[in-house]
Formats: C-alpha cells, sequence, structure tokens
C-alpha cells in the first residue's frame, strides 16, 4: 500500500517534528501551512490520508474536514486537537473524521490511529474487490444458467419428438397421426408389405383416403411399382429417400409432388415402418417450366440475333458466345477475342472492352476481323458492362455487327463519287477544246481555210476519243465498263513494267533485283489496268524503303513465275513492313499511312483489276522487315 499522507498545521515547530517522526514511521509526507494549501496539495496529489490541526486561521480543521470528505469520501482524516478541544474533536468524529490525536502529540498514539486509517483502506480496497468479483461470479453464474436452460429446452423438443414418433408407431390403431394432422403437407404411414397403414387430414382430403391400399398405388410413371415407389425403395436400402414424384389425384388430374421418406426402426433395430411426407410442388414446376421456356427464348435470342454476341472478361476471355459467333469463328472457350478474331498475340490498341472495363460505359468501334474461312469480315463493335449485385463490373458483353457489305457498297460508292469530281474536271477541260476544235472547223469554213478545217476535225476527233476514254474509266469502277482484253504474252507485260520503273530506280539508293528470266507463254488480261496495278505496287516498294531510315542501302524485288496454271507476280522490298493492324486495313478505300502525299487509292483499284481478271492478292510483311505481295493471274479464262 502506497503510504502518503497530508500533514496540516500551522505551526512550523509541529509541522517539522511531526514531519520527521511520520517520516520515520515510513510515510512519503506531504505539507500544507493552512486550509487553502492543503485542499490544493489534496487535489494535485489525492493523499489516502490527512493529518490536520484543528484549529487554523482561515479555513480550519473542520471546515477542511468536511471539504476533503465531500470531494473524496474515501480519504481518511485525523484530526490534531489541544486539550480544550474536546467539543470540537466529537463533532468531527461526526463528521467522519477518523480518529483524533491530542497533543502534545505521542507517537504511539499517532501510530496506533495511523494503523487503524490503514485497516481502513486496506479494508475498503477488499471489499471493492470482493464486490467486483462476487459481479462476475454472478455473470458467470448465469450465464451458465441460461446455457443449461437451453440445453434442457432442447432435450424437452427431442424428448417431445421423440415421443411423438414412439406414438406414431405404438398409436396406430386409434386416432392416426394425431400429431401430423395439423402439418400442411401430406403425411403417411407405411408398413413392411408396402401398405398404407395411415394418412393426416390433408392427405385424406387432397389424395384420397389411401389406408389399406399399397404404398405405391398413387404415384405415375417409374415410381407406380412396388419396389420402385419411394416406401419400397427405402425399405430396400434402409435409409430415408427424396424424390420428385407424379401422382394422380381423385379428381384424375395430375400433381408434382416432393416425397421424403425415413424409416422408423423398432426397439429390436428392425426396420418396421416408412413413415411418408410430401409436398405439392406443382407450382414450383409449373414456375420452373417457365422460367425454362425463358430462358431457352433468350438463348434462342442470342443465338439468332443477326451480329456475334460474346460475353468477356479482364482479360479478354471469351466466357459464351452465340451460334453465329461460334459459326463464323469456332467455339473454343475461354479464347482471348484478339486471337479469335485478329489472329493477335495482344490486345487491340483502342479496344473498346478494356475501356468499358475501365469507365463502365459503353463504346464503339469498327475492327477488321479474319474468320475460321479466312473472310475479312468489317465490324461495327459495341460494348456493354455487365455488373454484380453489388455493382463491380464483372463482365463485358460485345455486339459486333457484320458491316462488310455496307463497306464495299460504301468503297463503291465513294470511289465513284471521287471519279466522277475527277472526271467531271477533266471532262470539263476536254470540252472546252472540242469547242475551239469546232470554233476552228467553223471559222476555216467561213473563211474558206481548208487546212484550218481539217485541224479543227483533228482536235475534235482527239478530244472525242479521250471523252470516251474518261466515260469508260468511270464506268469501269462503276463495274460496267468491259475489260478490254487482249492476248499478249507474259514477257510483254512484264517489259512494260520494267520500262516504266527502272528508269525511276536508277535515281534512287536503292538496289534493284529483277528475277524473271524468260517466262513463256500468253494471258489474255486488261494490259493498261495490269500494268498500271503492277506499278502501283512497285511504287509502293520504293516508297516503303524510301520511308524506312533504320537500313543503310534497300531492295526491291520483282520475280515473276508460271505455277499452277497461273502467272505469279512477287514483289518484295524490304523497307519498313507493316504490322497486322495495317496489313488487315490496307486495301481499304482511301487507306493511306503517307498523309498528304498518299491517296490510299493504289491498293485498291489494284485488287480490284486483279479481281476482275479473276486473280488474288496476299501480303505477307513484318514491321522493320519488309514486305512481299503475290499476284496470282490464271493463265486461262
Ligand atoms: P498510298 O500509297 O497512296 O498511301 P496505297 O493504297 O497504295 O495508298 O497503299 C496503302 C497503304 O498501304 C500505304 O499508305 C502504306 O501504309 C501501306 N503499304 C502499301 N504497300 C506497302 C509496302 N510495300 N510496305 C509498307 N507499307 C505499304
Ligand atoms: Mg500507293
Amino acid at each position: 500500500m502506497e503510504k502518503k499522507l497530508l500533514l496540516v498545521d500551522d505551526e512550523e515547530g509541529i509541522r517539522k517534528v511531526l514531519g520527521i517522526s511520520l517520516s520515520d514511521m515510513g510515510y512519503e509526507v506531504l505539507t500544507a501551512q493552512n486550509g487553502e494549501e492543503a485542499l490544493a496539495v489534496f487535489r494535485a496529489q489525492n493523499p489516502p490520508i490527512v493529518l490536520t490541526d484543528i484549529k487554523m486561521p482561515g479555513i480550519d480543521g473542520i471546515s477542511l474536514l468536511q471539504k476533503i470528505k465531500s470531494e473524496n469520501p474515501e480519504t481518511e482524516v485525523i484530526m490534531i486537537t489541544g486539550h480544550g478541544d474536546m467539543e470540537l474533536a466529537i463533532q468531527s468524529l461526526k463528521l467522519e473524521a477518523t480518529d483524533f490525536v491530542t497533543k502534545p502529540i505521542q507517537d504511539e498514539i499517532l501510530e496506533i490511529a495511523l494503523k487503524r486509517a490503514c485497516e481502513r483502506i486496506v479494508m475498503r480496497r477488499q471489499l471493492k474487490s470482493y464486490t467486483e468479483n462476487l459481479e462476475s461470479m454472478v455473470r458467470e453464474k448465469s450465464a451458465r444458467l441460461v446455457e443449461l436452460e437451453r440445453l434442457t429446452a432442447i432435450d424437452q423438443a427431442m424428448e417431445g419428438l421423440s415421443s411423438a414418433m414412439r406414438g406414431i408407431a405404438d398409436d396406430l390403431g386409434e386416432d392416426r397421426l394425431r400429431c401430423f394432422n395439423e402439418m400442411p403437407c401430406f403425411v403417411s404411414v407405411h408398413d413392411r408389405s408396402l401398405t398404407v397403414l395411415a394418412v393426416n387430414h390433408l392427405y385424406h382430403k387432397r389424395l384420397g383416403n389411401a389406408v389399406g391400399a399399397p404404398s405405391w398405388k398413387i404415384y405415375r410413371g417409374e415410381s407406380a411399382f412396388a419396389e420402385r415407389c419411394p416406401v419400397g425403395r427405402t425399405f430396400m436400402t434402409g435409409s430415408g429417400q427424396q424424390s420428385r414424384e407424379t401422382v394422380e389425384l381423385p379428381d384424375g388430374s395430375q400433381s408434382m409432388l416432393m416425397v421424403h421418406t425415413a424409416p422408423i426402426r423398432n426397439s429390436d433395430g428392425r426396420l418396421d415402418l416408412v413413415l411418408e411426407i410430401s409436398a405439392d410442388i406443382s407450382e414450383v414446376k409449373r414456375l420452373q417450366d417457365e422460367l425454362d421456356t425463358t430462358q431457352q427464348r433468350y438463348q434462342q435470342l442470342f443465338d439468332e440475333s443477326p451480329c456475334y454476341v460474346t460475353v468477356q472478361d479482364r482479360d479478354l476471355r471469351i466466357l459464351a458466345s452465340n451460334k453465329r459467333f461460334r459459326e463464323d469463328f469456332g467455339d473454343e472457350l475461354y479464347a482471348r477475342c484478339f486471337q479469335t478474331y485478329k489472329n493477335r498475340y495482344e490486345p487491340c490498341c483502342d479496344c473498346p472492352l478494356l475501356k468499358t472495363f475501365e469507365d463502365g460505359l459503353p463504346h464503339q468501334a469498327e475492327m477488321v476481323a479474319t474468320s475460321n474461312s479466312g473472310e475479312q469480315i468489317h465490324l461495327l463493335v459495341g460494348t456493354a458492362a455487365l455488373r454484380d449485385v453489388s455493382g463491380e463490373i464483372v463482365q463485358v458483353m460485345e455486339l459486333a455487327t457484320n458491316i462488310t457489305q455496307i463497306r464495299k457498297l460504301q468503297d463503291h460508292l465513294s470511289s465513284l463519287g471521287l471519279l466522277l469530281s475527277s472526271m467531271s474536271h477533266a471532262v470539263k477541260g476536254m470540252l472546252t477544246a472540242l469547242d475551239s476544235g469546232i470554233y476552228m472547223i467553223q471559222s476555216g469554213l467561213d473563211k474558206g481555210d481548208p487546212e484550218r478545217v481539217q485541224e479543227g476535225v483533228a482536235t475534235a476527233r482527239r478530244m472525242t476519243e479521250r471523252i470516251r476514254d474518261a466515260v469508260l474509266d468511270i464506268l469501269y469502277y462503276a463495274k460496267e465498263r468491259e475489260m478490254k482484253r487482249e492476248v499478249i504474252s507474259v514477257m510483254s507485260l512484264i517489259y512494260d513494267v520494267i520500262q516504266i520503273i527502272e528508269p525511276k530506280l536508277k535515281t534512287l539508293p536503292i538496289l534493284w533485283n529483277c528475277n524473271v528470266g524468260c517466262v513463256l507463254g500468253e494471258f489474255e488480261v486488261d494490259r493498261t489496268a495490269l500494268r498500271s496495278a503492277m506499278v502501283n505496287i512497285l511504287e509502293n516498294a520504293v516508297e516503303a524503303c524510301l520511308e524506312d531510315s533504320r537500313k543503310p542501302s534497300h531492295h526491291v524485288g520483282f520475280g515473276v513465275r508460271i505455277e499452277d496454271g497461273h502467272v505469279v507476280f512477287e514483289i518484295s522490298d524490304d523497307g519498313v513492313g507493316m504490322d497486322t493492324e495495317m496489313q488487315e486495313r490496307l486495301f481499304a478505300l482511301f487507306f493511306s499511312s503517307k498523309g498528304q502525299k498518299g491517296t490510299g487509292l493504289g491498293l485498291f483499284i489494284a485488287r480490284k483489276v486483279i479481281q476482275r481478271h479473276q486473280g488474288t492478292i496476299s501480303v505477307n510483311s513484318q514491321p522493320g522487315v519488309g514486305t512481299t505481295f503475290s499476284i496470282h493471274i490464271p493463265m486461262t479464262r
């Protein structure tokens, strides 16, 4: 116990002498010379014992006692009194002072008073801890009591249940299944000969009085036989069964039941009876069927929708897809979207799905994909976020519409528009020239100048010729121009192409690998159109080399050979090359990576010309390495 003590006396001598004695007794002594100071020390240090003079100027001992007791009633206050202060001493005891000692103070008496104070303090502390212990004991005991009550309740319930079960077994002769009569389900008891011994009210009312009938009688379908009905199976296996059964009601209609059975054994453990409990689930079944139909309808909608539908996770794995998608792009589950659609090894830049995962909003994009059969399909892709109950995006649905036909039509229309505008410009110029020819003829006639007339006629003829060519060109792109097919030797076309391209290459730091040799044979082609297609592809190769600053020198190759009845042209370069994305787009109208310098018409028209010769063009390219175009033109029509 801490032995702190506050000594209050206005006489310095007493404070000193008493202080020494108290210190000797083992107390830590705080002192104050009047009531005010004493209160301040008391409040700051809270000593458990206060020893105070009863008579002091200012706040006297009695007032100090009252104040201290009111602030901390547990403080032990011992009063120091003079000989004539008996009345005051008694008053202080009434005010719950612990004791009083009379001046001159004898150490033994003081010690007794202090001992008493200390004992009181210890007792008080013990009392406090006992009370606390008692409280926690009470808490513990009552928790145990509650637990006990709970166990008793469970016990009673178990007891009730088992006596009810016993009741069923014992009681079958009289008011059968008393305890089950109120239950909102069908209850029946069956014996070893598979006969119904008893049924509850609801069973009786809805399924008829089956007492005495065979246990399987109400069932339809597979369970309408002794050994296959739920009770039969229970006797056979010795354990409870659970199944859905179709039953026939007394009015001839059918209903669906969820049936549970429980074996009831006698005291020897022999299986004597079976308890069968069932509930009508026709309504549940109807709802289930309805749900199935709705689901089927949704699946049908999903499958038959005229676009490709997929559901993907954050890794762009395809978790579900519709029939159309599976037909055109395969049914490999968990395949990555970019691999399936584009044969790529990483997501496309600007992937709309990833954007939707990020911001939850729908996004759109246009893409070119390659189907299983190798067909290039233009897709308009739209996305929608799929969220879980907490609102978090877990998957994204992608709807991709095939717009290849629209794109083709658009390409056709815009190329037509472009041609018409440039042609009308040219034709306007030619018409002006034609006008001047006519004017020349007129003035020649007027002046009787046959030379001038002839000159005018020549101009007019030239212009009509050119206008005719221009119109034919327009018709060519409008798919109406007949190709000007002529039988030429393959060599003569090669010669034409080399004539145009070689002079150009000579001025550039590009090596020309012409691997033509002597290609024999003839084919029937539109010479001008095919020639300009080849030149276009060669010019692209040259431009790709010029654009590539990473290699010190470059090569452009031109190879021709005959293979399987086709003339195969191969144009290769070691220029900048192209990534997959670019390769997918390079034949599109107006696609050009060359800004102002390109038109994006070259390859578009070249492919059209090649296709009109029943030929094919394919590309093989790698960024930074180079590109090879292969053109196959059949030799016989
Ligand atoms: P243009 O040459 O006017 O740009 P083209 O239709 O001829 O239009 O070509 C389309 C695009 O295809 C080019 O802009 C270029 O990006 C790409 N391309 C064509 N040929 C090559 C090649 N040999 N190497 C690299 N890129 C090529
Ligand atoms: Mg070009």
